[in-house]
């Protein structure tokens, strides 16, 4: 039998319907909306599509969004005044800075001038450092779409589990393997070196939590999929005209439990982890 579907828009749907209800009542509370601002440093038509599904959930939710657009030949001091600013503006919650940049500025030497309590992607190092500890309220946005996937599985006991991350960017796959840690699943973490090494199928096939962010379609084959296993696929590759994972979806999707689709998995709860990540950072702001 096929493995079920895990679609991020229903468990995205849930999300959002608490959120619009806390806004509701932030807004009661303080006579504020919590707001979002987006940082754009030129243009980029990947960057377009993420900024027009944050505005419109923003709006959707009740969240203030402003779009605020840098030129690309910005220097990196003026930009970091730029964001300087915005730690100042008492009237903005949450930042998000738009990638990639051009190559002339650092992305992580910025991260560190933004305020930890604005950092709604959690990229500065004092958020990175409470998932280490594990009290961070504000988490990096794909890494907690994954864990709420995981969640919204019926009756799936986390403790003690084996997972297998591939992939080990900042963004992803590190404090997804650090997230996972905290509920205490047996958690490796596969990378470039693994994929040269040779042993990637070896990690693969003993996973029983498996969750996949590299940008390569294919790279996982279906047949190294364990029988039962959870598949996230957080990949997004364009592949003649389509849109595909990192796994081999139609031999995959035999062998698991349960399966994300590409597109439809991880991508739609994303946005929804950032927003409620606005709100937070609302919250803190005000102390609550
Ligand atoms: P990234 O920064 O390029 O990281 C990719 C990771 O894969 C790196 O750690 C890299 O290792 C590793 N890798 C490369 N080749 C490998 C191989 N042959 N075997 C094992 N590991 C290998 O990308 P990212 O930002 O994490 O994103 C990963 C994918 O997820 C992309 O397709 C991106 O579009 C997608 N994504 C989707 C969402 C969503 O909402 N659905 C959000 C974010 C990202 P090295 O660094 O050592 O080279």
């Amino acid at each position: 039998m096929p493995g079920k579907l895990l679609e991020g828009k229903s468990v995205a749907l849930k999300i959002k319907e608490n959120i619009k209800l806390e806004v509701g009542s932030l807004k009661t509370k303080y006579g504020l909306s919590p707001k979002l601002v987006s940082m754009q440093v030129g243009e980029n038509p990947a960057s377009e599509i993420y900024i027009k599904s944050q505005e419109k959930t923003a709006r959707d939710l009740g969240i203030d969004y402003e779009l605020k657009k840098l030129p690309s030949d910005i220097n990196q001091d003026e930009f970091i005044k730029a964001i300087e600013s915005l730690n100042k503006d008492k009237s903005v919650n949450g930042i998000i800075i738009q990638m990639p940049l051009p190559q002339h500025i650092d992305a992580k030497l910025i991260s560190r001038y933004l305020s930890p309590l604005k950092d709604i992607e959690a990229v500065h190092p004092q958020n990175m450092g409470e998932i280490v500890f594990g009290t961070a309220k504000i988490l990096p946005c794909t890494a907690a779409a994954c864990m709420e996937l995981l969640n919204s599985i019926d009756l799936l006991e986390l403790y003690g589990k084996e997972a297998v991350v591939v992939g080990h960017s900042e963004i992803v796959g590190k404090p997804l393997a650090l997230l996972l840690l905290n509920k205490f699943v047996t958690t490796t973490v596969c990378h470039i070196a693994t994929g040269k090494r040779g042993t990637l199928p070896e990690f693969v096939k003993k996973a029983e939590i498996l969750i996949v962010a590299v940008g390569k379609a294919g790279i996982v084959k279906g047949e190294w999929v364990k029988e039962g296993a959870i598949v996230i696929d957080v990949g997004i590759n364009r592949v003649e005209g389509k849109i595909v994972g990192d796994v081999e979806f139609e031999r995959a999707v035999e062998k698991a439990s349960y399966i994300t689709p590409v597109p439809g998995g991880v991508g739609p709860l994303t946005v929804t982890i950032l927003m409620r990540n606005v709100v937070e950072a609302f919250k803190q702001q005000q102390g609550v």
